[in-house]
Protein backbone atom coordinates (compact mmCIF):
# COMPACT_ATOMS: atom_id res chain seq x y z
CA UNK A 1 0.00 0.00 0.00
CA UNK A 2 0.85 3.26 -0.73
CA UNK A 3 1.33 5.85 1.95
CA UNK A 4 1.39 9.77 1.32
CA UNK A 5 0.15 11.21 4.21
CA UNK A 6 0.26 10.67 7.81
CA UNK A 7 -1.59 11.60 10.74
CA UNK A 8 -0.10 11.97 14.10
CA UNK A 9 -1.86 12.55 17.19
CA UNK A 10 -0.18 14.46 20.00
CA UNK A 11 2.52 17.12 19.06
CA UNK A 12 4.56 17.18 22.24
CA UNK A 13 8.35 16.06 22.25
CA UNK A 14 7.45 13.06 20.12
CA UNK A 15 5.00 13.87 17.93
CA UNK A 16 6.78 17.26 16.79
CA UNK A 17 10.02 14.89 16.41
CA UNK A 18 8.00 12.79 14.21
CA UNK A 19 6.26 15.15 12.30
CA UNK A 20 9.50 16.48 11.52
CA UNK A 21 11.25 13.59 10.18
CA UNK A 22 8.09 12.40 8.56
CA UNK A 23 8.12 15.64 6.28
CA UNK A 24 11.31 15.43 5.26
CA UNK A 25 11.03 12.12 3.92
CA UNK A 26 8.34 13.73 1.80
CA UNK A 27 5.04 12.82 3.99
CA UNK A 28 2.53 14.92 4.27
CA UNK A 29 1.79 15.38 7.79
CA UNK A 30 -1.53 16.05 9.41
CA UNK A 31 -0.04 16.91 13.51
CA UNK A 32 -3.41 17.00 15.76
CA UNK A 33 -3.19 17.90 19.89
CA UNK A 34 -5.95 19.09 22.12
CA UNK A 35 -3.74 21.95 22.93
CA UNK A 36 -3.43 25.12 20.54
CA UNK A 37 -0.60 25.81 22.69
CA UNK A 38 1.34 22.54 22.17
CA UNK A 39 0.87 22.66 18.29
CA UNK A 40 1.81 26.29 18.36
CA UNK A 41 4.99 24.96 20.41
CA UNK A 42 5.55 21.68 18.33
CA UNK A 43 5.62 24.06 14.60
CA UNK A 44 7.79 26.66 16.07
CA UNK A 45 10.68 23.82 17.48
CA UNK A 46 10.59 22.37 13.96
CA UNK A 47 10.76 24.92 12.38
CA UNK A 48 14.01 25.67 14.51
CA UNK A 49 15.32 22.18 14.46
CA UNK A 50 15.09 22.49 10.70
CA UNK A 51 17.00 25.75 10.58
CA UNK A 52 19.68 23.83 12.90
CA UNK A 53 19.81 21.14 10.40
CA UNK A 54 20.38 23.71 7.42
CA UNK A 55 22.63 25.71 9.33
CA UNK A 56 25.14 22.09 10.13
CA UNK A 57 24.43 21.39 6.21
CA UNK A 58 22.46 18.23 7.07
CA UNK A 59 19.17 19.40 4.76
CA UNK A 60 19.14 22.27 1.98
CA UNK A 61 16.68 25.35 1.95
CA UNK A 62 14.65 23.99 -0.33
CA UNK A 63 14.18 20.57 1.24
CA UNK A 64 13.59 23.05 4.43
CA UNK A 65 10.78 24.74 2.97
CA UNK A 66 9.18 21.53 1.49
CA UNK A 67 9.02 20.02 4.42
CA UNK A 68 7.39 22.86 6.82
CA UNK A 69 4.98 23.06 3.71
CA UNK A 70 4.22 19.43 4.04
CA UNK A 71 3.18 20.21 8.04
CA UNK A 72 -0.27 21.25 8.74
CA UNK A 73 -1.75 21.57 12.14
CA UNK A 74 -5.66 20.78 13.34
CA UNK A 75 -7.04 20.40 16.95
CA UNK A 76 -9.94 18.48 15.01
CA UNK A 77 -9.17 14.87 15.42
CA UNK A 78 -11.65 13.73 12.47
CA UNK A 79 -9.42 16.28 10.07
CA UNK A 80 -7.05 13.09 9.86
CA UNK A 81 -9.55 10.72 8.67
CA UNK A 82 -8.36 11.18 5.16
CA UNK A 83 -4.81 9.96 6.19
CA UNK A 84 -3.46 6.44 5.01
CA UNK A 85 -1.14 5.93 8.41
CA UNK A 86 -1.69 7.69 11.67
CA UNK A 87 0.61 7.74 14.29
CA UNK A 88 -0.57 8.26 18.14
CA UNK A 89 2.00 9.99 20.17
CA UNK A 90 -0.29 11.55 22.80
CA UNK A 91 0.09 11.35 26.58
CA UNK A 92 1.17 7.57 27.78
CA UNK A 93 -2.05 6.39 29.78
CA UNK A 94 -3.81 3.82 28.39
CA UNK A 95 -7.71 5.39 28.67
CA UNK A 96 -6.15 8.68 26.68
CA UNK A 97 -4.97 6.69 23.43
CA UNK A 98 -8.08 4.48 23.90
CA UNK A 99 -10.36 7.39 23.77
CA UNK A 100 -8.38 8.63 20.90
CA UNK A 101 -8.56 5.24 18.29
CA UNK A 102 -12.19 5.20 19.22
CA UNK A 103 -13.02 9.05 18.19
CA UNK A 104 -11.26 8.62 15.15
CA UNK A 105 -12.10 5.05 13.86
CA UNK A 106 -15.92 6.27 12.09
CA UNK A 107 -13.54 9.05 10.79
CA UNK A 108 -11.22 6.70 8.87
CA UNK A 109 -11.17 5.41 5.44
CA UNK A 110 -10.93 1.13 5.28
CA UNK A 111 -7.00 1.11 4.11
CA UNK A 112 -5.84 3.60 6.93
CA UNK A 113 -3.22 2.08 9.06
CA UNK A 114 -3.25 2.60 12.96
CA UNK A 115 -0.65 2.78 15.09
CA UNK A 116 0.80 3.79 18.40
CA UNK A 117 4.05 5.07 19.26
CA UNK A 118 3.31 3.87 23.44
CA UNK A 119 6.52 3.10 25.13
CA UNK A 120 4.88 0.39 26.94
CA UNK A 121 0.92 -0.29 26.72
CA UNK A 122 -0.41 -3.29 25.37
CA UNK A 123 -0.63 -2.67 21.30
CA UNK A 124 -3.32 -5.92 21.58
CA UNK A 125 -5.80 -4.30 23.79
CA UNK A 126 -5.47 -0.79 21.73
CA UNK A 127 -6.19 -2.75 18.55
CA UNK A 128 -9.08 -4.45 19.97
CA UNK A 129 -10.85 -1.22 20.64
CA UNK A 130 -11.60 -0.25 17.57
CA UNK A 131 -12.32 -1.93 13.66
CA UNK A 132 -9.22 -3.05 12.36
CA UNK A 133 -6.78 -4.97 14.96
CA UNK A 134 -5.11 -6.36 11.69
CA UNK A 135 -4.52 -3.09 10.92
CA UNK A 136 -2.78 -2.25 14.18
CA UNK A 137 0.70 -2.08 15.37
CA UNK A 138 3.22 -0.02 17.27
CA UNK A 139 5.71 2.06 16.01
CA UNK A 140 7.86 3.36 18.93
CA UNK A 141 10.17 5.99 18.13
CA UNK A 142 13.16 7.10 19.85
CA UNK A 143 13.56 10.52 21.51
CA UNK A 144 15.11 12.68 19.72
CA UNK A 145 13.44 11.47 16.86
CA UNK A 146 14.99 13.25 14.61
CA UNK A 147 18.50 12.24 16.04
CA UNK A 148 17.85 8.51 17.31
CA UNK A 149 18.41 5.69 14.58
CA UNK A 150 16.07 3.00 15.81
CA UNK A 151 12.27 2.32 15.59
CA UNK A 152 10.59 -0.46 17.58
CA UNK A 153 8.16 -2.13 15.52
CA UNK A 154 5.16 -4.19 17.36
CA UNK A 155 2.65 -6.03 16.10
CA UNK A 156 -0.11 -7.21 18.28
CA UNK A 157 -1.33 -10.45 18.49
CA UNK A 158 -3.59 -9.62 15.16
CA UNK A 159 -1.52 -7.67 13.25
CA UNK A 160 -1.18 -8.68 9.02
CA UNK A 161 1.90 -9.08 7.32
CA UNK A 162 0.71 -6.13 5.03
CA UNK A 163 0.52 -3.78 7.78
CA UNK A 164 3.71 -4.93 9.52
CA UNK A 165 5.44 -4.59 5.26
CA UNK A 166 3.52 -0.67 5.19
CA UNK A 167 5.18 0.38 8.43
CA UNK A 168 8.80 -1.13 7.68
CA UNK A 169 8.57 0.74 4.04
CA UNK A 170 7.96 3.91 5.96
CA UNK A 171 10.89 3.39 8.74
CA UNK A 172 13.29 2.93 5.78
CA UNK A 173 11.93 5.64 3.88
CA UNK A 174 12.60 7.47 6.89
CA UNK A 175 16.45 6.19 6.87
CA UNK A 176 15.88 4.60 10.59
CA UNK A 177 15.96 0.65 10.95
CA UNK A 178 13.79 -1.19 12.47
CA UNK A 179 13.75 -3.83 15.65
CA UNK A 180 10.75 -6.34 15.52
CA UNK A 181 9.65 -6.84 19.33
CA UNK A 182 6.96 -8.87 20.29
CA UNK A 183 4.11 -7.09 22.39
CA UNK A 184 5.16 -7.68 25.83
CA UNK A 185 4.79 -4.91 28.37
CA UNK A 186 7.53 -2.17 27.53
CA UNK A 187 8.89 -4.48 24.46
CA UNK A 188 12.76 -4.26 24.34
CA UNK A 189 14.23 -1.01 24.84
CA UNK A 190 12.10 -0.06 27.88
CA UNK A 191 11.57 -3.19 29.06
CA UNK A 192 15.54 -3.17 29.76
CA UNK A 193 16.20 0.58 30.17
CA UNK A 194 13.13 1.33 32.77
CA UNK A 195 14.27 -0.85 35.64
CA UNK A 196 17.70 0.77 35.40
CA UNK A 197 16.64 3.79 36.10
CA UNK A 198 14.42 2.88 38.36
CA UNK A 199 16.45 1.48 40.12
CA UNK A 200 18.79 4.59 39.64
CA UNK A 201 16.00 6.71 41.79
CA UNK A 202 16.00 3.83 44.49
CA UNK A 203 20.00 4.39 44.74
CA UNK A 204 19.26 8.58 45.40
CA UNK A 205 16.11 7.06 47.36
CA UNK A 206 18.52 4.77 49.49
CA UNK A 207 21.07 7.49 49.62
CA UNK A 208 23.50 5.88 48.47
CA UNK A 209 24.90 8.43 46.02
CA UNK A 210 23.51 11.57 45.10
CA UNK A 211 21.86 12.84 41.56
CA UNK A 212 25.66 14.08 40.80
CA UNK A 213 27.55 11.38 41.74
CA UNK A 214 25.03 8.85 40.57
CA UNK A 215 25.20 10.10 37.11
CA UNK A 216 28.80 10.72 37.04
CA UNK A 217 29.18 7.13 38.01
CA UNK A 218 27.31 5.93 35.09
CA UNK A 219 28.69 7.93 32.76
CA UNK A 220 32.25 7.59 33.98
CA UNK A 221 31.78 4.23 34.99
CA UNK A 222 29.95 2.31 31.68
CA UNK A 223 30.51 4.58 29.23
CA UNK A 224 26.75 5.82 28.49
CA UNK A 225 26.29 9.46 27.25
CA UNK A 226 23.99 10.72 29.95
CA UNK A 227 22.92 9.27 33.48
CA UNK A 228 20.12 7.47 33.82
CA UNK A 229 18.60 10.54 36.27
CA UNK A 230 19.45 12.88 33.73
CA UNK A 231 18.31 10.68 30.90
CA UNK A 232 14.81 10.22 32.81
CA UNK A 233 14.19 14.17 33.29
CA UNK A 234 14.76 13.80 29.11
CA UNK A 235 12.17 11.64 28.88
CA UNK A 236 9.61 12.70 31.06
CA UNK A 237 9.16 11.63 34.83
CA UNK A 238 5.76 11.14 34.28
CA UNK A 239 6.23 8.77 30.98
CA UNK A 240 8.94 6.74 33.36
CA UNK A 241 6.57 5.97 36.05
CA UNK A 242 3.94 5.19 33.51
CA UNK A 243 6.02 2.80 31.80
CA UNK A 244 7.00 1.03 35.01
CA UNK A 245 3.35 0.73 36.36
CA UNK A 246 2.75 -0.90 32.97
CA UNK A 247 5.89 -3.34 33.41
CA UNK A 248 4.49 -3.92 37.27
CA UNK A 249 0.88 -4.52 36.54
CA UNK A 250 1.36 -6.42 33.44
CA UNK A 251 4.46 -8.77 34.70
CA UNK A 252 3.12 -8.82 38.38
CA UNK A 253 6.80 -8.78 39.52
CA UNK A 254 7.78 -6.64 42.70
CA UNK A 255 11.38 -6.05 40.66
CA UNK A 256 8.97 -3.60 38.77
CA UNK A 257 7.81 -1.68 41.74
CA UNK A 258 8.15 1.90 41.37
CA UNK A 259 10.64 3.71 43.42
CA UNK A 260 8.46 6.13 45.73
CA UNK A 261 10.66 8.85 45.20
CA UNK A 262 9.83 8.93 41.54
CA UNK A 263 6.17 8.85 42.64
CA UNK A 264 6.48 12.44 44.58
CA UNK A 265 8.21 13.98 41.47
CA UNK A 266 5.59 13.44 39.50
CA UNK A 267 3.05 14.50 42.33
CA UNK A 268 5.23 17.54 42.67
CA UNK A 269 4.87 18.24 38.82
CA UNK A 270 8.34 18.08 38.76
CA UNK A 271 8.37 15.85 35.35
CA UNK A 272 11.89 16.52 34.20
CA UNK A 273 13.07 19.44 30.59
CA UNK A 274 9.71 19.93 29.82
CA UNK A 275 8.39 21.33 33.29
CA UNK A 276 11.64 22.80 33.72
CA UNK A 277 12.10 20.87 37.03
CA UNK A 278 13.18 17.11 37.75
CA UNK A 279 16.23 15.69 39.51
CA UNK A 280 17.77 18.57 38.06
CA UNK A 281 16.37 22.58 37.59
CA UNK A 282 16.62 23.40 34.02
CA UNK A 283 15.50 27.27 35.29
CA UNK A 284 19.23 28.89 35.46
CA UNK A 285 22.08 29.05 33.14
CA UNK A 286 22.87 25.36 34.10
CA UNK A 287 20.99 22.36 35.87
CA UNK A 288 21.62 22.02 39.36
CA UNK A 289 20.82 18.81 41.10
CA UNK A 290 17.55 19.00 43.47
CA UNK A 291 19.17 16.31 45.28
P1 LIG B 1 4.40 14.87 26.02
O1 LIG B 1 3.84 15.02 27.38
O2 LIG B 1 5.57 15.70 25.60
O3 LIG B 1 3.26 15.12 24.91
C1 LIG B 1 2.00 14.51 24.93
C2 LIG B 1 1.07 15.37 24.10
O4 LIG B 1 -0.17 14.66 23.94
C3 LIG B 1 0.72 16.72 24.76
O5 LIG B 1 1.01 17.78 23.86
C4 LIG B 1 -0.78 16.62 25.03
O6 LIG B 1 -1.46 17.86 24.89
C5 LIG B 1 -1.21 15.64 23.94
N1 LIG B 1 -2.49 14.99 24.20
C6 LIG B 1 -3.01 14.52 25.37
N2 LIG B 1 -4.24 14.01 25.17
C7 LIG B 1 -4.51 14.15 23.84
C8 LIG B 1 -5.63 13.84 23.02
N3 LIG B 1 -6.72 13.28 23.53
N4 LIG B 1 -5.57 14.14 21.70
C9 LIG B 1 -4.47 14.72 21.16
N5 LIG B 1 -3.38 15.07 21.88
C10 LIG B 1 -3.40 14.78 23.20
O7 LIG B 1 4.74 13.30 25.88
P2 LIG B 1 5.80 12.59 24.90
O8 LIG B 1 7.09 12.44 25.61
O9 LIG B 1 5.75 13.24 23.56
O10 LIG B 1 5.16 11.12 24.82
C11 LIG B 1 4.13 10.83 23.91
C12 LIG B 1 4.09 9.33 23.66
O11 LIG B 1 5.36 8.91 23.15
C13 LIG B 1 3.83 8.48 24.92
O12 LIG B 1 3.07 7.37 24.55
C14 LIG B 1 5.24 8.06 25.32
O13 LIG B 1 5.27 6.87 26.05
C15 LIG B 1 5.87 7.86 23.96
N6 LIG B 1 7.34 7.94 23.93
C16 LIG B 1 8.00 8.86 24.70
C17 LIG B 1 9.39 8.92 24.65
C18 LIG B 1 10.14 9.93 25.47
O14 LIG B 1 11.37 9.82 25.59
N7 LIG B 1 9.50 10.94 26.00
C19 LIG B 1 10.11 8.04 23.82
C20 LIG B 1 9.40 7.13 23.03
C21 LIG B 1 8.02 7.09 23.11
Amino acid sequence: MTIETVGVVGAGQMGNGIAHVLALAGYRVKLNDISRKALDTAIELIQRNMDRQLSRGRIAEAERDAALERISATMTLSDLGATDLVIEAATERETVKQAIFEDLTPHLRPHTILTSNTSSISITRLASRTDRPEKFMGFHFMNPVPVMQLVELIRGIATDEATYQSCLGVVEKLGKTAASAEDFPAFIVNRILMPMINEAVYTLYEGVGNVASIDSAMKLGTNHPMGPLELADFIGLDTCLAIMNVLHDGLADTKYRPCPLLTKYVEAGWLGRKTQRGFYDYRGEAPVPTR
